[in-house]
């Protein structure tokens, strides 16, 4: 393993210390690797018609390296970061895909050189993905970045991955999945980049690999210097340059604490998620794909609390058909069999799936989540069957996405009973006590909550959408990502209320946002009388601590 660069002239600059948004826990200590992003640099944009030939091969080799490179890295994740390969498989579909590839070389036929032909046709895929804003698709749209970075940097002989080593932290503008992949492969301490949201892919795998990173620090690449010793805080989301003695040796300290606090993780799974006064706290799982189950059941979730049904169609790259569908959530419900599997209905936007629909200049206000399901109902009443057939082992759920008034359900109930009625003339034997439960993500349902009792048997808060939509402020654009504040005081007013209206209701209320991932809101969101939270599989055993260690409820 290579060791990183010598540390240059480190006592020549003084301490300075960068704020960012803490994507993934841990506190370590590193020396920086800065990585501009520039890895193409200037290229040519046109040919002459004799260099068409060589360009054209040039392409092609591009294209077989790339794709040697992701079986590569797919082959490791599949062993040892399973819940990572299905994104890394989309990365490897994206670049094999024979439309593209056909117009790439259409464009280099017409005297566009290969790096121009490459930008200018992945650039109008990520623009088409972009314009919907839905997050899945967004997520989309940064896909199409990596795969035609993978592409320019094999036409170049260059990748960020390279010039990582052992004992470094990255600092980049953006860093790719794959890339965080390759850091962890080469003992990486961690990262900190620009860009970034704290649902992207990227803070997704770190956390799930449990690499420190801190994101969102505007303009680091110019405020570190390779060779810079680095401390790098991603529970507290700070970045410390040419720590002072006294600095290092406080964080070594806490380095220590940190790394005690994981090694006390390990048991925990079989232990009962209860409060020093016997309160049970139901932890379940937010699950995107069939490993990530497994990964939920030995850190000893009790239940999928939310089933991202939209991610078949990311994997897949279509709306998958009625069969699929059912096998599909089948599968899920019985490997959590007897505890509960909420399935949620697709939560997309306007997007090539929704012929007829017009663009969009502000998606996320704009038809997704329900306003999609109930504009498609074709779409929609597919799903409604294929849940309905799974619901037979009788622990399914449904749940709804961005509820925003009454009749978005009352519609949604008409249709069920229509697709009941069907199945039972069809045969089919399915539990006709299918739980029915909403999403609570938008001002408009959380404030109107009680409206919603009598037509539903259980809630969910989203405060990854609920936030967006208090605080008026994108949860994927990175230039609002401090105003976009999973921790304000305001979102968890509000949690308090709905968890009060809903307890007196006798509703069952759980939360499935991110913010019930982190540590540090679990004694707020247990004192609002919170007894239900669904999270990422790797942060189970963080939060049964926590709940464990409770004292007050
Ligand atoms: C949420 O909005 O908090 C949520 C859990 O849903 P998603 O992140 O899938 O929009
Ligand atoms: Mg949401």
């Amino acid at each position: 393993m290579p060791k990183a660069p010598l540390h240059i002239a480190n006592s020549q600059y003084s301490e300075q210390s960068f704020h960012g948004i803490p994507a993934s826990r841990g506190i370590v200590k590193g020396t920086a690797i800065v990585i501009h992003n520039d890895l193409i640099g200037d290229y040519q944009e046109h040919i002459s018609i004799d260099q068409i030939p060589d360009e054209l091969e040039r392409f092609s080799q591009a294209v077989i390296k790339s794709e040697q490179q992701f079986e590569h890295i797919i082959s490791i994740s599949r062993e040892q970061f399973p819940a990572m390969s299905h994104i890394l498989e989309t990365y490897s579909m994206i670049l094999m895909d024979s439309d593209m590839h056909e117009s790439i070389r259409k464009k280099i036929q017409e005297g566009y050189s290969a790096e121009n032909a490459i930008f200018h046709n992945f650039n109008a895929q990520k623009q088409f993905f972009l314009l919907a804003k839905d997050p899945i698709l967004s997520e989309r749209a940064v896909d199409f970045d990596h795969v035609s970075s993978q592409l320019l940097s094999a036409l170049r002989n260059k990748t960020i991955s390279h010039q990582v080593c052992e004992d470094s932290i990255v600092i980049a503008t953006s860093i790719t999945p794959t890339d965080i992949m390759t850091f962890k492969q080469q003992d990486c301490k961690g990262f900190a980049t620009e860009i970034g949201g704290i649902a992207s892919h990227a803070s997704i795998l770190s956390r799930s690999l449990s690499m420190t990173s801190v994101i969102g620090i505007n303009d680091i690449v110019h405020k570190v210097r390779t060779g810079d010793t680095i401390i790098l805080d991603g529970n507290n989301g700070i970045l410390i340059v040419n720590p002072t003695e006294e600095t290092l040796s406080q964080y070594q300290q806490r380095s220590i604490e940190e790394i005690q606090y994981r090694a006390s993780l390990g048991d925990l799974a079989h232990l009962e998620s209860k409060t020093e006064k016997g309160t049970h706290i139901c932890i379940s799982a937010n699950i995107d794909s069939l490993t990530d189950i497994d990964e939920a059941i030995a850190n000893g979730a009790e239940g999928i609390g939310l089933l991202r049904s939209e991610f078949q169609i990311a994997r897949y790259g279509r709306i998958p058909d009625e069969d699929a569908q059912v096998e599909w959530y089948s599968t899920c419900a019985k490997k959590v069999y007897p505890e509960f599997c909420t399935i949620r209905a697709f939560d997309i936007g306007s997007d090539k799936f929704a012929e007829g629909l017009p663009k969009e200049e502000n998606p996320a206000l704009g038809v997704r989540g329900i306003r999609f399901l109930l504009k498609r109902k074709d779409i929609f009443k597919t799903q409604l069957r294929a849940i309905i057939k799974a619901s037979k082992t009788k622990n399914v759920k449904l749940m709804l996405p961005m509820i925003t008034n009454v009749s978005e359900v009352i519609q949604t109930k008409e249709l069920l009973e229509e697709c009941k009625r069907e199945l039972d003339q069809e045969g089919f034997l399915y539990d006709p006590h299918l739980p029915f439960g909403i999403m609570i993500e938008t001002p408009a349902s959380a404030l109107d909550i009680e409206s919603y009792f009598k037509h539903c048997d259980f809630f969910s808060i989203g405060t990854n959408d609920l936030t967006q939509y208090i605080l008026a402020s994108d949860r994927i654009n990175e230039h609002v990502a401090d105003i976009y504040d999973i921790f304000h005081p305001i979102v968890f007013k509000l949690i308090g209320t709905i968890v009060k209206d809903c307890k007196q209701a006798g509703k069952d209320i759980s939360l499935c946002g991110e913010l019930a991932g982190f540590p540090d809101a679990t004694d707020t969101l247990l004192s609002l009388g919170l007894q239900n939270i669904s999270i990422s599989p790797p942060l189970i055993p963080g939060i049964k601590r926590k709940i464990i260690n409770n004292q007050t409820v």
